[in-house]
């Protein structure tokens, strides 16, 4: 069967292998299958490129285990869980508790392994760090057979190759995760308008000690509207009757469910191209300009606002697309941004969904992609005249001491993965310690140079 990443490039004939328990993985260990070719975990496929795609997948679909809720030393609630829970189905689990999960993605169909082994990030970087800057713990099954128990004070090399190691290590097989008490269902939002990338910039460190920040870019506008933008700000609502909203019926989580839309065909390719792309920038940009009120908003409308629309890389073509997404330290990330906004455009190549946020510190994962600074994502529609810009995009991030982001890589060379991630030889020591055969191997990680 063919498989591939949500950006739908590229795609592999591959064997699925869906265990229904730890155990089963561990016994197929001993035995000839599933070793027979490279293996990788594949959690529910929401990574854009090849980093869950090998010859044999080892799904954690039917790994979707809620095991406790409990109060650590520190006073914090502690989720555990198995790696295969997806992140709405930890949501509809601890939010009848007034319980939050502290970091999310733009998606909440992505596993807890999925969400660990990328290290994600939400709109909250800035305050909150990564996904697995809340992880206590995790228990990964080794190429070996062998299940290890790691956290920060024990085996805590294999740790931090796993948080953010993109299944590399071994499979993760559960977690437990420090959770964030929740004052309300509902966001308050603000939308502030910014005429240029400097002005957006401004905004975003003038307004930091906000919770959340993300802000759309209209990619195309040039000159001295390059970077224009409008700045999404939220808040928690402060309110005391969280558990009451969120009995069955009630919840936002509901209300989205029932409005979903579905993309059931692949859209046509023409329909994509310059000119369709700057006229839906500058209608939004136009229409969101007028719309700053601040508003209340469910928090599913707030994180997820792609979701009311399924399948939406059908969007796309059936080839599919890619997303580019780019770090850059806070000093050069001005002149990083520009330079690859205008090249981009300069090359008749647009977005419809070109975001901005705002990193903090990076963390002590190996591989863990966040750096301080900004980070931008921007979509493009696969054709054979993209690769040679992407490979220009990819020298001004080197250029100004970038880079991108594993979870989200089709096509990244392996100078580039070597130039940009600084750890990435320990991280090797490390995988030919804990899987010495390299067992464990994606299309990405063969393209990076990492066996
Ligand atoms: C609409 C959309 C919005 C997104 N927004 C964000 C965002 O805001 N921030 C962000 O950081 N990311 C974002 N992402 C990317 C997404 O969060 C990550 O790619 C995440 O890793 C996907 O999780 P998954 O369960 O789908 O894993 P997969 O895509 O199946 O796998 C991703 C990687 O995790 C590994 N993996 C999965 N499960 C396990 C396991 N149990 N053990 C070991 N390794 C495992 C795989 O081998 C692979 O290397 C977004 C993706 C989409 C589609």
């Amino acid at each position: 069967m063919a498989f591939s990443g949500w950006g739908r490039y590229p795609t592999l004939e591959s064997r699925l292998f869906e265990p229904v328990s730890a155990s089963e993985i561990e016994a197929s260990l001993g035995s000839s299958e599933p070793w027979g070719t490279p293996v990788i975990a594949r959690g529910a496929g929401r990574s854009y490129g090849d980093s869950a795609l090998a010859e044999t997948l080892i799904s954690t679909r039917y790994l979707d285990n809620f095991f406790s809720l409990t109060t650590s030393a520190s006073g914090h609630t502690v989720l555990r869980c198995a790696s295969g829970m997806s992140l709405e189905n930890v949501l509809e689990t601890i939010i009848p508790q007034g319980l939050f999960l502290p970091v999310l993605p733009g998606t909440k169909a992505v596993t807890i392994g999925g969400a660990i082994a990328a290290d994600v990030h939400g709109k909250n970087h800035h305050i909150d760090g990564s996904f697995c800057d809340h992880v206590e713990s995790i228990r990964i099954l080794l190429a070996t057979g062998e299940v290890i128990d790691c956290h920060r004070g024990s085996n805590a090399e294999l740790f931090h190759a796993t948080c953010g190691g993109m299944g590399l290590t071994g499979i993760i097989l559960d977690a437990a995760i420090k959770l964030t008490p929740l004052s309300s269902l509902d966001i308050a939002q603000r939308s502030l308008v910014a005429g240029n990338l400097q002005e957006c910039m401004d905004l975003m460190d003038e307004h930091n000690d906000a919770k959340y920040s993300v802000a759309w870019i209209d990619c195309l506008a040039r000159g001295a509207t390059q970077g224009r933008s409008v700045l999404y700000l939220g808040e928690h609502v402060d309110e005391q009757d969280a558990r009451e909203k969120s009995k069955p019926g009630r919840t936002g989580l509901r209300a989205i469910q029932r409005s979903e839309l579905n993309i059931p065909f692949d859209a046509p390719s023409l329909l994509l191209n310059k000119y369709t792309m700057a006229g839906f920038n500058s209608a939004y940009y136009a229409l969101q300009k007028n719309r700053s009120a601040p508003k209340r908003i469910t928090y599913d409308a707030f994180f997820f606002p792609l979701e009311r629309l399924r399948n939406w890389n059908r969007l796309y073509g059936a080839k599919g697309f890619l997303q580019y997404q780019l770090a850059l330290p806070q000093e050069s990330a001005h002149a990083g941004i520009s330079a690859i906004l205008s090249c981009a455009s300069q090359a008749g190549k647009g977005s419809f969904l070109s975001v901005l946020k705002k990193f903090g510190k990076a963390n002590s994962n190996l591989l863990s992609f966040p750096i301080e600074g900004y980070t931008l994502a921007l979509d493009f529609k696969y054709e054979a005249s993209l690769f040679p810009l992407l490979e220009q995009l990819d020298t001004l991030v080197l250029d100004h001491g970038g880079r991108l982001y594993l979870a989200k890589d089709a096509r990244m060379s392996k100078e580039c993965f070597r130039q940009s991630y600084g750890q990435w030889e320990r991280f090797a020591e490390l995988r030919q310690k804990f899987d010495p055969q390299g067992h464990f191997s994606s299309l990405q990680s063969r393209r990076l140079g990492l066996g």
